[in-house]
């Protein structure tokens, strides 16, 4: 061992979904949106004079901030933006995860939080969902440094009611609750009017999957003005200017293109559904999905060889390896085309 190997810090990485190089497959592995952005957004880098890119973009990204308060009839001074939700949470991590004790996450959850916890030294304990994967309130009524929970949760899709989230944070009001709300507008009701009703609560959404631009980067949050001064204290010393020119434009055209947005989520929630009646009658059952995904299981066939055969088809679904969902696949809602060619696939599979 060479000396300084010893002064590396070592974590166990988060493992993402693959992103396959051929784009003839139909990936249905990483809860992407199978439409594209907005139109406008394509006119909106199209019109950018690209001189501008010789200056750095505005640290304080007002056009972004404006739009996402028009929208969300939001103040200014409640909003925060980072570079995918990733980086927003990873930002609450830092500022708001700073106790001895620890942050409280569900066991079945986002992969990510633990991996947070690791790389910002933050202890934490994972809380048990029930026996159908739902999130337990009571889990979370103890000591704890912070609270952080998906709604709809990820990888099971399902959503949890507001009198639920809210008994979550009124039991909790010594310490910042975050809920990661990726998955918010495919059918569930935000918690974000509890941002003005309780000051130690955090929602964070994204452009990735509702807005079809997840290679654009852009996540946010709302809260009290306090959290998200904190929030951008923390981001202006170590990832300032990082919301780069064509992300905010492109944010904004998204933002502003509400009929889009829409269509587009309509479309999404129509398929699930109708993939919900298909996976039935294919032998699998799920918990209810609220997201753009299906968290499923088949009751013969085991989700590693569904897995492997999809994928010798040019279908990717998320197979993950792990104690207690070791036997369910994730299946992202496609275009109405691809799920036939999933459901054609499947068909021949089991
Ligand atoms: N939260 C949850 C629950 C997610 O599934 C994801 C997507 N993998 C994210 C946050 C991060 O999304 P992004 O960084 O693309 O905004």
């Amino acid at each position: 061992m060479r000396n300084w190997e010893k002064y590396i810090r070592k974590v166990e990485p988060y493992v993402p979904g693959e992103q396959p190089k051929d784009v003839n497959v139909v990936k249905l592995n990483t809860n992407e949106n199978p439409y594209p952005p907005t139109p406008k957004a394509l006119e909106a880098v199209a019109a950018f004079d690209i001189d501008r890119l010789r200056l750095y973009p505005d640290p304080e990204a007002s056009v972004l901030i404006e739009a996402i308060s028009n929208r969300y009839n939001i103040n200014k001074n409640q909003i925060f933006v980072g570079v995918g939700s990733d980086d927003v949470i990873s930002m609450c991590f830092m500022t708001f995860f700073n106790s001895d004790k620890p942050v409280l996450f569900p066991d079945i959850s986002y992969s990510f939080y633990s991996v947070w916890a690791d790389v910002h030294k933050v202890k934490y304990e994972t809380v048990a969902l029930d026996e159908n994967f739902n999130i337990i309130p009571e889990t979370f009524y103890k000591e704890n440094g912070g609270i952080i929970f998906p709604n709809p949760n990820a990888p099971t899709a399902l959503y949890m009611e507001l009198d639920k989230v809210e008994d979550i944070i009124r039991h909790n009001q010594d310490s910042v609750v975050i809920i990661d709300e990726a998955y918010i507008d495919f059918g569930g009701k935000s918690a974000i009017d509890f941002v003005n009703k309780y000051d130690n609560v955090i929602v964070v959404q994204t452009y990735s999957k509702s807005h079809s631009m997840a290679g654009v980067r852009i996540g946010f949050a709302f809260g009290s003005p306090e959290l998200i001064k904190a929030l951008n204290d923390v981001k202006f010393s170590f990832n300032s200017y990082t919301m780069n020119a064509y992300s905010l434009i492109c944010g904004v055209a998204a933002m502003e293109d509400e009929d889009y947005f829409n269509a587009v989520v309509s479309k999404i929630i129509n398929t699930r559904e109708t993939a919900k009646s298909k996976l039935k009658e294919l032998g699998f059952s799920f918990p209810d999905s609220k997201a753009n995904f299906i968290f499923a299981k088949h009751e013969s066939v085991p989700a590693k060889v569904i897995f492997d055969k999809l994928k010798q088809r040019g279908i990717y679904v998320r197979y993950f390896n792990k104690e207690k969902i070791d036997n369910y696949l994730r299946i992202s809602i496609g275009t109405d085309e691809q799920m036939e060619k999933l459901y054609a696939a499947l068909k021949e599979i089991i």
